[in-house]
C-alpha cells in the first residue's frame, strides 16, 4: 500500500455506541489469562475487545465500528441487537424468566408449531436444547435408538460439536482430543469438489463420492446402520458445497441399510444459503431429523431437534430432560427470528447480496494468486487460499497476514479449514451491497500489501 491509496470507508451507519465504561483492554486480558480455560483461543495477534453490537457492526470499546462478516460464528442471523428480537426477549424477561417443562408454557408451543411449520410436513415435532452439540447428541441417540442398530456414517472434514459423542462425528484431528471416541462412527470420503479426485468440471462427482458411503456400509458395518449425519454446507471444514446430486444419492444407500439421514443445519438454516430457507433442500433432499443452533436464536442459547412423530417417540421410553431446553426467554428470541428472517425478506437479501458478494470474489480471484478457489451459497462463503493455485498447497499464512490486516481497516472476517487457511464471510443476514463493496474493498487491500 502507498500513502496515497485511501483506507476503505464503512458504509454510513446511524447508530451512536454509548462510552465504554468498564473494566480496561489490559485488565480484561489479565483476567482472561488468569481466570478462563487456556483452551479458549483468540483472532488475530492483537486480539480485540468487542462491547457493544448494532445490525451488522461490531464497537470495541474505544467506539471503533467494524464490519461483522463472521456474526460470532454464524449465530448473528438477523444482526446484533436486533430491536425486535431485543424487544420480545425483554417482554419475556420481565414476566417470567424460567420454569422447565414440567408445566405447560404457551411460548414454546408456540415456538414449536411456527419452527416445525417451516421444515417439511413429515417434521413436526421439536425438541429444544441449548447447543449444536447437544441438539447432535441428541439426534445421535434418537437415530440409535428408532432404528436398533449402532453405525453411524459422517463425513470427513466435518464438524458437529465438542462434547464426547459429536466430538466422534466431527472428523479433524484438531478437534479431537486423545482420549476414546467415536466408537460406531466411520467417516465417509468428503465430497470436497476442490481438493477430493472429483470436481466441477465432472458431472457425476455427487454419484462418485456418495459410493463411498455405499462402500463404508458395506465393509465396515454389520450391512445396517443406525443414520448419517452430514452438514448441508460444511461450515467449519470451509464453506465446502457439495457437488449437485451427492446427498440425495447417499440418502438412498444410508435408507437402504435402515438408516435416517440427519442433516446438520447449525450454520446453513433460516434462510443464509439464499436458494432456500434449509440448506438440505438446495440437494433436493428431505431429512429425518434436523439439528438446528447457532443463528436460531440469534445469540440466545438456543438449539433444536426436528423430527418425526415415531422417531421422536423414541424418546419416551426412558425419561429424558434437559433443564433449559425450551426456556421462555430462548423460545421468545427463536420466535422473534423466524418473524424478522420473514418481515425482513432475509433469505431474498441472503440470495441477492450472497450472489454480489460472489461477483466481488471472482474480481479478487481474478487478480490475486492466492485465492485458489471461491465457494459458498448465498451468505455462506469461503475463499481458500494457496501458495500455488497448481499443487494447491494450502496457505495459512496468507490467511492469518490478510485476517489480521482485515482487522485493522475495520473488517471481521472468519478463518477455517483443516490447515486454516479458508476465509470465512458469514455476516449477518442483514448486510447491504454498501457493506460487500467495502468487504471486497478492504480484502483487496490486504491481498495487495505483502
Ligand atoms: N454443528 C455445526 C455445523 C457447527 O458449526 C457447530 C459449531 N461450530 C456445531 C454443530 C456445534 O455447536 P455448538 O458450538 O453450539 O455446540
Amino acid at each position: 500500500m502507498t500513502d496515497r491509496d485511501p483506507v476503505p470507508e464503512l458504509p454510513h451507519f446511524d447508530h451512536q455506541p454509548s462510552q465504554y465504561t468498564g473494566p480496561s483492554y489490559r485488565d480484561v486480558e489479565q483476567l482472561r489469562q488468569s481466570n478462563l480455560s487456556p483452551a479458549l483461543v483468540t483472532y488475530y495477534d492483537k486480539p480485540i475487545m468487542i462491547v457493544e453490537g448494532a445490525m451488522q457492526y461490531l464497537y470495541d470499546e474505544t467506539g471503533r465500528r467494524y464490519l461483522d462478516a463472521i456474526g460470532g460464528i454464524v449465530t448473528i442471523s438477523v444482526g446484533h441487537c436486533h430491536p425486535y428480537v431485543t424487544r420480545k426477549i425483554a417482554e419475556q424477561l420481565g414476566r417470567l424468566q424460567h420454569t422447565t417443562t414440567i408445566y405447560y408454557h404457551p411460548t414454546i408451543a408456540e415456538y414449536a408449531k411456527a419452527l416445525s411449520d417451516k421444515l417439511p410436513g413429515h417434521l413436526s415435532v421439536v425438541y429444544f436444547v441449548n447447543s449444536g452439540s447437544e441438539a447432535n447428541d441428541l439426534a445421535l441417540l434418537m437415530a440409535r435408538l428408532y432404528t436398533g442398530n449402532y453405525d453411524i456414517i459422517a463425513l470427513r472434514n466435518g464438524y458437529h460439536g465438542g462434547i464426547a459423542s459429536t466430538m466422534g462425528l466431527t472428523a479433524h484431528s484438531t478437534w479431537k482430543f486423545n482420549y476414546p471416541h467415536s466408537f460406531g462412527i466411520h467417516h465417509a470420503v468428503n465430497a470436497d469438489p476442490y481438493r477430493g479426485p472429483w470436481g466441477h468440471d465432472d458431472p457425476n462427482a455427487g454419484t462418485k463420492y456418495a459410493a463411498d458411503v455405499a462402500d463404508l456400509i458395506d465393509m465396515a458395518t454389520p450391512g445396517r446402520i443406525a443414520g448419517f449425519f452430514a452438514e448441508s454446507i460444511q461450515g467449519v471444514g470451509g464453506s465446502i458445497v457439495y457437488p449437485d446430486g451427492y446427498l440425495k444419492a447417499v440418502y438412498g444407500h444410508v435408507r437402504r441399510a435402515g438408516g435416517v439421514c440427519i442433516a446438520d443445519e447449525v450454520q446453513t438454516g433460516f434462510g443464509r444459503t439464499g436458494e432456500a430457507y434449509w440448506g438440505f433442500e438446495t440437494q433436493q433432499v428431505t431429512p429425518d431429523i434436523v439439528t438446528l443452533a447457532k443463528g436460531i436464536g440469534n445469540g440466545a442459547p438456543l438449539a433444536a431437534v426436528v423430527t418425526t412423530p415415531e422417531i421422536a417417540g423414541v424418546l419416551a421410553e426412558r425419561t429424558h430432560f434437559n433443564t433449559f431446553g425450551g426456556n421462555p426467554v430462548s423460545c421468545a428470541a427463536g420466535k422473534a427470528v423466524l418473524d424478522v428472517i420473514d418481515e425482513e425478506n432475509l433469505q431474498e437479501n441472503c440470495r441477492e447480496t450472497g450472489t454480489y458478494l460472489m461477483n466481488g470474489y471472482r474480481r479478487l480471484i481474478a487478480s490475486h494468486e492466492a485465492i485458489g478457489d471461491i465457494r459458498g451459497m448465498g451468505l455462506m462463503t469461503g475463499i481458500e487460499l494457496v501458495k500455488d493455485r497448481h499443487t494447491r498447497e494450502p496457505a495459512p499464512e496468507v490467511c492469518a497476514r490478510v485476517l489480521n490486516r482485515t482487522k485493522e481497516l475495520g473488517l471481521l472476517v472468519g478463518k477455517g479449514g483443516f490447515y486454516s487457511n479458508v476465509l470465512r464471510i458469514k455476516p449477518p443476514m442483514c448486510i447491504t451491497k454498501a457493506d460487500v463493496d467495502f468487504l471486497i474493498e478492504v480484502l483487496d487491500m490486504a491481498f495487495n500489501e505483502r
